[in-house]
């Protein structure tokens, strides 16, 4: 029998099966994907949210522990169980020589992003080359590893692990860590929790999935059922608005879109219904997911002029172009006589200072509902630009309730040998909320430390023998 099982592939897994494997215990990792697709979400990350005092490799400055923690608290609104979020934090301080040991690289952010310069450290390859050296690491330390192996049952002991059930195949296993993700890619759970609206629609069908597509919750579902601890609102998603044109899933990063604050955003009956100017991008971004999922069809249509250009990263794929805006409209298949009175609307109400996309200026719209409240040019310079936009999952935020030594509770009694890490406890540290490079920081320190665990529990089963 194996000492400890793993499930899931992604960061959180990796971390654990490596440090299990460190600590002596023999180790079996069982992945859902093909070896293609391992890795999980964790695949199309970036960086890691880093606490450190002094400047460090590629962070530059400071980011000491209290300002992190002032930071989650913020995001969380208070939803944050404050010892595993400082043992978090301080872990994010120390794991990267670990990291470093197994082949992961840093490197500081690309370009024009010195607020992150200071707080994440970036992967080099991103999350891809981050899950391709654990797995070599992996492989090299004798960790056995199988793909293609969905767990979809498992046997408990009263509240001790007894085994991982894939299909009709039973694997005991003396102690054991789940890590296998939220249940962003189970459509009909999305389905059930977002219900179906006033106009009759089912929201969540038209969400499209950021990561990968072996999310399904399976094991947080059986794990309920089984009356385990849990923890965070099973509504609750990390929502951005992205490129409708994503794939249904993995389309990772390069399907963002960050014009929406440089020009007005539109549903599908051509009218506006939120303020793009409400304040910086990387703190509204988050809100747009869910915007955009109350519009009638889910969708919505960001509409900039050629001011904009080159005042956003440029998206991967270029938008729908056209000399003018009635051109526009009739190329994005809305009407154009709505079209025309909601830009002509908009356009007139615009009252321009001093246009600073670097702070909040005081080009601004009156008379206007909803207002735009900073960056309000008029849009009327050709060529126009226009990107249709879709609700895009992240992660959801139902978790399973853990103390420090990351082991899965039931009534409040944490169970022997069996422990959970990343994404399926994240909600224990971010309850709503997100700020970036977080997931990864929760996800490195819990299955770092759910794997020693899962090894000392191993040992102390031989020696009780
Ligand atoms: C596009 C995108 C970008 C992101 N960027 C960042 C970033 O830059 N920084 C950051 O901190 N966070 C980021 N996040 C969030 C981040 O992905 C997560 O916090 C982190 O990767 C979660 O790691 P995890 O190991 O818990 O889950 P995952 O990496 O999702 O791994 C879950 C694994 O479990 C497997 N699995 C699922 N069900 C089963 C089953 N029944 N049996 C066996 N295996 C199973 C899956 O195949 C997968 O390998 C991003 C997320 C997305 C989608």
């Amino acid at each position: 029998m194996v000492d400890v099982l793993v499930i899931g592939g992604g960061n959180a897994a990796l971390c654990a099966a490596l440090m299990a494997r460190e600590a002596g215990a023999s180790v079996l990792l069982l992945e859902a994907a093909p070896q293609a697709w391992r890795g999980g979400n964790s695949m199309h990350v970036r960086n890691l949210r880093c606490m450190h005092d002094a400047p460090q490799d590629v962070l530059i400055e400071a980011y000491p522990e209290e300002e992190y923690w002032q930071d989650l608290q913020k995001v969380t609104g208070g939803r944050t169980d404050e010892t595993l979020a400082r043992l978090v934090i301080r872990a994010s301080a120390t794991c990267r020589p670990w990291m470093r040991s197994h082949g992961v690289h840093f490197q500081p952010p690309l370009s024009g992003a010195l607020h992150v310069a200071r707080t994440n450290a970036f992967f080099m390859g991103g999350g891809k080359a981050l899950v391709n050296a654990y797995y070599r690491s992996a492989q090299r330390l004798g960790v056995q590893l199988r793909y293609e192996a969905p767990v979809d049952r498992i046997e408990l002991d009263g509240e001790r692990f007894a085994a991982a059930w894939v299909g009709a195949e039973r694997i005991p296993a003396r102690s054991c860590v789940l890590a296998a993700g939220g249940f962003e890619s189970n459509r009909a759970w999305l389905r059930a929790a977002w219900g179906r609206n006033a106009r009759g629609e089912w929201p969540a069908d038209r969400f499209l999935i950021r990561g990968t597509r072996y999310n399904t919750g399976v094991l947080l579902d059986q794990m309920m059922a089984q009356g385990a601890d849990t923890v965070g609102d099973p509504t609750q998603a990390h929502m951005v608005a992205i490129d409708a044109r994503a794939p249904q899933y993995d389309g990772g990063i390069c399907t963002r879109l960050d014009c929406v604050s440089l020009g007005v955003v539109l549903n599908r009956d051509a009218e506006r219904f939120y303020d793009e100017g409400e304040d910086f991008w990387p703190k509204r971004y988050a809100i747009w997911g869910r915007l955009v999922a109350q519009q009638p069809g889910q969708i919505g249509y960001s509409i900039i002029d050629a001011k904009a250009v080159g005042r956003f990263m440029p998206p991967v794929f270029e938008g729908v172009q056209a000399d003018s805006l009635p051109g526009l409209a009739a190329r994005l298949g809305l009407d154009p006589a709505r079209f025309a009175r909601t830009l002509a609307a908009y356009n007139a109400a615009c009252r321009v200072g001093h246009f600073d996309h670097t702070r909040l200026d005081d080009c601004h719209t009156e008379g206007l509902a909803p207002a735009k409240t900073h960056w309000a040019l008029p849009i009327d310079t050709p060529p126009f630009y226009g990107y249709a936009l879709r609700p895009g999952v992240t992660f959801t935020y139902l978790g399973l309730k853990v103390g420090a030594a990351s082991a899965v509770q039931f009534g409040g009694r944490p169970s022997a040998n069996l422990f959970v890490a990343g994404e399926m406890m994240a909600g224990n540290v971010l309850g709503q909320g997100y700020t970036a490079g977080v997931g990864m920081s929760i996800g490195t320190a819990f299955g770092r430390i759910a794997g020693r665990q899962a090894a000392a529990a191993a040992a102390a089963t031989v020696a009780a023998a």
